[in-house]
């Protein structure tokens, strides 16, 4: 890889307090003693208990006394806290000539060693007393995420699914793997080629958890097309009515954090849909739409913010909808090629808009209302015909995965799916 990003998933550790950072109670016994620090210090002035160096009574953490194993006099300790335990609360007990006491170490736990000092002084002498906290290891191996930046991989993440496949362009060299991990403290390698060569490349991303005990290993299969195989796979788009059943599907009103999803599945079943975007909600999946870009879906445009555009006049119109074209070219280099009017609300009679046809739909299973699989599969499978375009919203889970079944019974009956430009051309609009 050209760049590895390797982006490490804090998730509960930072903000706990000592208290609820600790499950459970493990204490080792007294280690070895050291000797405190006693200064003695010549004033004058002072009595003759300043004189003497104070002494803690006992000190306690939060995961278990240290006493009675204490002793004034012992000034070095080990304790070993389970893995979860992520900050301790040290408590001194002070001696009665004490004036001021110093806890110096880490807040946050780090696995391995944590060294603490504790001094305890009176303005003339100090003692100084030392723990050695050691957070155990997990065992945990899981991954929260798994993907290549810009691509996407497909099928969408899993824990519990170990092999992957992501189809790249065939101008692509490189590609940054990002792997998050359940414990911040695991190990994340990533091994592969440096550059992409054609074929498939075989991305290997070992995770080896904070105690070292165990491992995981994910597999990613980068395929990567010549330029002829590519040009040989994107089968030029049908432009005339050859007598063929054709049927369009569109999903207004995303992107959402279904859309990966919907693009697992049209991967899967080698179909190309048109995307009616809404422009304002573009930089919330800024990689789903570059992602259905690399994959030649289409998109049309639904305005920026969903409004009811027949109530804006011309100039208001064409600044919210240049809005939303703007800002798709911006992340993924493609604009709106057609118009799909929020909820229809447009003059019938205005066909072509800034140069954009005005879509509407033929298949209307109202998905958003039902959000209910098989209703939306039956709604739809009951009005479909030839060159119907199929009204969905990437919003809804059920929507996708009524996308799913449709798209499967609808290529079983002899149905070629298009975009809703290559529609038009079929229907002779354009
Ligand atoms: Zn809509």
């Amino acid at each position: 890889m050209h760049k590895r990003l390797l982006s490490l998933l804090l998730i509960f550790c930072l903000l706990l307090t000592a208290f609820t950072g600790c499950k459970d109670k493990s204490v080792q016994t007294m280690a070895d003693v050291s000797s405190g620090h006693h200064s003695t210090n010549s004033d004058p002035l002072s009595g003759l208990g300043d004189q003497l160096a104070p002494l803690l009574k006992n000190i306690n953490i939060d995961v278990g006394e240290l006493s009675p194993a204490f002793s004034s006099t012992v000034f070095s300790y080990s304790v070993t806290v389970p893995n979860d335990c992520t900050a301790i609360n040290i408590t001194p007990d002070y001696d009665k000539n004490s004036a001021s006491i110093d806890i110096e170490g880490p807040t946050e736990l780090e696995v391995g060693q944590n060294e603490y000092d504790i001094i305890v002084g009176n303005g003339k002498s100090s003692s100084k007393y030392h723990l050695n906290v050691t957070r155990q290891g997990s065992d945990n191996t899981n991954l929260t995420s798994l993907s290549i930046k810009g691509f996407g991989i497909s099928p969408s993440f899993s824990v519990d699914t170990l092999e992957y496949i992501s189809n790249v362009k065939s101008d692509t060299e490189a590609v940054d793997i990002i792997a998050e991990t359940e414990d911040i403290n695991a190990k994340v390698n990533i091994a592969g080629s440096d550059k992409l060569s054609y074929g498939d490349n075989t991305i290997l991303i070992t995770v080896t958890s904070a105690s070292g005990n165990s491992t995981k290993e994910y597999k990613i299969t980068v395929k990567r097309p010549t330029a002829e195989q590519e040009a040989a796979q994107s089968t030029a788009p049908p432009v005339v009515d050859d007598g063929q059943k054709y049927v369009a599907i569109t999903f207004d009103d995303g992107p959402s954090k279904y859309t990966n999803k919907l693009l697992d599945i049209l991967d899967k079943h080698s179909v190309k849909a048109t995307f009616y975007i809404v422009g304002e909600r573009i930089s919330y999946y800024p990689e789903y739409l570059k992602r259905a870009a690399d994959s030649g879906h289409a998109f049309g445009n639904h305005s920026w913010d969903h409004s009811n555009l027949s109530k804006l006049s011309d100039e208001q119109k064409r600044a919210n909808l240049q809005q939303t074209s703007d800002k798709l070219f911006e992340v993924c280099g493609k604009r709106p090629t057609t118009i799909r009017p929020p909820g229809g609300n447009w003059d019938r009679s205005v066909k072509v808009f800034d140069g954009c046809n005005v879509v509407y739909w033929s298949v209307d299973p109202e998905d958003w209302k039902y959000r209910n699989t098989e209703t939306v599969v039956n709604n739809i499978m009951s009005q479909v015909g030839n060159k119907s375009i199929i009204l969905l919203h990437d919003l809804y889970e059920t929507s996708v995965d009524a996308a799913d079944i449709v798209i499967g019974k609808l290529k079983e009956q002899g149905y070629t799916f298009v975009t809703v430009d290559e529609m038009l051309k079929i229907k002779g609009i354009t």
